[in-house]
């Protein structure tokens, strides 16, 4: 629900623009992918035992891999186990065929699976099945083939098979249309009598259970549903029987509070209780005084077309304390945010509890945040628990810092930015005003508001993550130009806003619209939440001219005319769209998603498109991980932790498969 991707972070880069660093940021690319490296400064200075927590903990990230690719698709590893053999054996490592077949490999390893980590949907293989079926023959025998060859074959090349991990489309059936593997012989309605039974009888709970988050629902022989629950002993034990290993060595090097709740999640991963993982997150998110700190669990439930599924995954990482110092401020001001909030009172929470939002540095990202990862984590996603125990907010400086320096000269801003004033307010408080709306969104936003008497949270269905998105960001762009800000000293000038206005709305409106496939709609909730609101402020404002569309020498521009205007629209909205969530309004909620949020302009799409291409700009980006190595002395005593960096790709996934893969292909 809330581990969002915020901010453009979009832009790439020119390969010949890196000239500063003495390594490159950016170490692969690929079809509309780059592949950047990020640095942990200041790991280098932690104590001893804060290194060594850092090792173990990504060791238990890395664990986690194959576990992504199942839950992604059923035989994603079969898939990938088929072509990482095919790869390490082959001798023609040339010819057209070959490099198709290296860049779909590629793709895989990118999206943990044979769909694309954004649209979700099925790749379409550049190499030919002819030359696929050959390998085949060569390298695949009875000892390393997973899957039937033909079976593979279809999976592969069969467009109209397995089309979409993810399908959301008005009218279809979102469970049966979806590939992903949280369900199977079950079908949207059977799931949603299913969680709906279990909800009703949960109804006067204060402190509901997550139902569903860590399981998959299938059917058994007699056609009774039931849940395949994800624990040790149950599904994917293989895989979190290694993550809790490593959980259980971090425990011993870690500080009394932190070993607590470390030990409160292996006591989850053993017993797949709900409860039991509530209790942690209670634990997890009271910790704000660790330095080092994990993320790792089944967290995220964008894959589910219901929301219900949690993906596995894993942030390891420790705090910026300097940057820190930018949240403290907005932490200290919560309730100020809360009270002021344009938006029904009735919604306000009465008192924000818990508000702790820091920046840091991440360390190891592993399973649904990598390669591609958030640039914010807010968390836990449990509603009770955000209300009675707080949140934890983080914005990922490390990260965002590499995408800048990736994006470095790329010539994105001269191409699509119209006006010199607005490249030039961009070029100086352009990161300034992308850290604060991230901080924002993650340390007040998501954690911000109240439902009504009588609302549970889940009637927004398949349109909730949208909802979601667009209130926190809202809530960001409405206070990043409140004059508050400069009075509590976070930004110098107004223009900080105004740049991330100009850049949002360009970017909702125009820009991101070059990740879609043409053809295709919006799907994904954040880049909907994106559209909704530059769409809705353009409406809304054109009266007033508040944002223009400018024709200029064939290409198309936005421009915020009116950035006073634009702060009183993003008000606006945020009140209408806390409302929904508060009543949970599924019919005003539908209207607005499906009038703002999903139908693309063909023509606007086939020139931004277009215009990107000619940039050479990918416009996804992803991560190598670092390497860490313990150091031991002659007695076997670890007495450091080396930090490396590699820059290969290819070798990163490859050792992953080869050291971290530890489920059956089929599970
Ligand atoms: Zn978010």
């Amino acid at each position: 629900m809330a581990m969002g991707v915020i901010g453009l972070a979009s832009c790439g880069t020119a390969a010949e623009s890196q000239c500063e660093s003495e390594q490159p940021w950016i170490v692969d690319r690929f079809d509309d992918i780059k592949v950047i490296r990020y640095e942990v400064p200041g790991f280098e200075n932690l104590p001893l035992e804060e290194k060594e927590l850092i090792y173990y903990l990504g060791e238990a990230a890395k664990c986690g891999r194959d576990i992504l690719f199942d839950q992604n698709f059923k035989y994603n590893l079969a898939v990938r186990r088929t072509l990482e053999s095919i790869y390490t054996a082959t001798e023609v490592r040339e010819g057209e065929e070959f490099a198709a077949f290296e860049k779909y490999l590629k793709k895989v390893w990118f999206a943990n699976g044979i769909h694309h980590h954004y649209s979700n949907d099925k790749f379409t293989p550049e190499f030919s099945e002819a030359w696929f079926r050959e390998q085949l023959a060569l390298y695949i025998n009875e000892e390393n083939r997973q899957i039937e060859d033909d079976f593979l074959c279809q999976i592969i090349f069969d467009p109209a098979l397995y089309a979409s991990r993810l399908n959301q489309k008005e009218g279809v059936d979102v469970i049966t249309e979806s590939a992903n593997n949280y369900y199977e012989g079950v079908n949207q309605a059977e799931v949603e009598a299913f969680y709906n039974g279990m909800a009703a009888a949960d109804a006067n709970n204060p402190e509901p259970i997550s139902y569903g988050l860590n399981s998959k629902l299938m059917k058994d022989e007699n056609g009774k549903i039931y849940e395949k629950v994800w624990k040790i002993g149950g599904m994917y034990t293989e895989a979190l029987e290694q993550i809790v290993y490593w959980l259980e060595k971090a425990a011993e090097v870690a500080n009394p509070t932190q070993r607590e709740v470390l030990e409160a999640l292996i006591k989850y991963y053993n017993s797949g209780d709900l409860k039991d993982f509530d209790d942690y997150s209670v634990l997890w998110v009271k910790d704000t005084k660790s330095n080092v700190d994990v993320v790792n669990g089944f967290i995220e439930n964008y894959g589910d077309p219901l929301g219900r599924k949690a993906s596995w995954e894993s942030v390891v990482n420790f705090r910026d304390e300097e940057a820190c110092k930018r949240t403290e401020i907005m932490a200290a001001n919560a309730q100020w945010f809360e009270d002021n909030a344009p938006i029904n009172p009735a919604y306000r929470k009465e008192e924000v509890k818990g508000v702790s939002a820091k920046v840091i540095t991440v360390a190891m990202l592993g399973g649904d945040c990598f390669p591609a990862t958030a640039i914010g984590i807010n968390l836990p996603n449990a509603d009770w628990i955000r209300k009675e125990h707080g949140s934890k907010s983080v914005t990922i400086d490390n990260i965002t810092y590499a995408y800048d320096k990736a994006a470095q000269g790329n010539g994105f801003a001269e191409e699509f930015i119209l006006r010199e004033e607005d490249r030039e307010r961009a070029k100086k408080y352009g990161k300034l005003g992308d850290d604060l709306h991230t901080d924002l969104h993650e340390c007040l936003g998501h954690g911000s508001g109240q439902l009504a008497p009588g609302t549970k949270g889940d009637e927004l269905r398949t349109y909730s993550s949208t909802l979601e998105e667009a209130r926190a960001d809202l809530f960001a762009l409405y206070y990043l130009g409140d004059p508050k800000l400069i009075e509590i000293g976070l930004i110098p000038t107004l223009d900080v806003a105004w740049s991330q206005y100009s850049d949002y709305i360009m970017n909702g409106y125009m820009t991101q619209l070059s990740r879609i496939e043409p053809g295709k709609d919006v799907e994904e909730s954040h880049m909907r939440n994106r559209k909704l609101i530059a769409e809705w402020c353009y409406e809304q404002g054109k009266a007033e001219n508040v944002i223009e569309l400018v024709k200029q020498d064939g290409k198309t521009y936005i421009v915020v005319n009116d950035f006073v205007k634009l702060r009183e629209l993003f008000g606006k909205l945020l009140c209408e769209v806390q409302r929904i969530k508060s009543e949970g309004d599924y019919e005003a909620c539908k209207a607005l998603v499906e009038t703002y949020a999903v139908k693309v302009n063909p023509e606007l799409h086939a020139e931004v498109i277009a215009r990107n291409k000619a940039l050479n700009i990918e416009p996804y980006g992803g991560f190598v991980n670092p390497e860490y190595e313990l150091v031991t002395d002659k007695n076997g005593k670890v007495v450091d932790v080396k930090i490396s960096y590699p820059a290969n790709y290819i070798e990163q996934h490859l050792k992953y498969g080869k050291e971290y893969s530890f489920l059956p292909t089929l599970n």
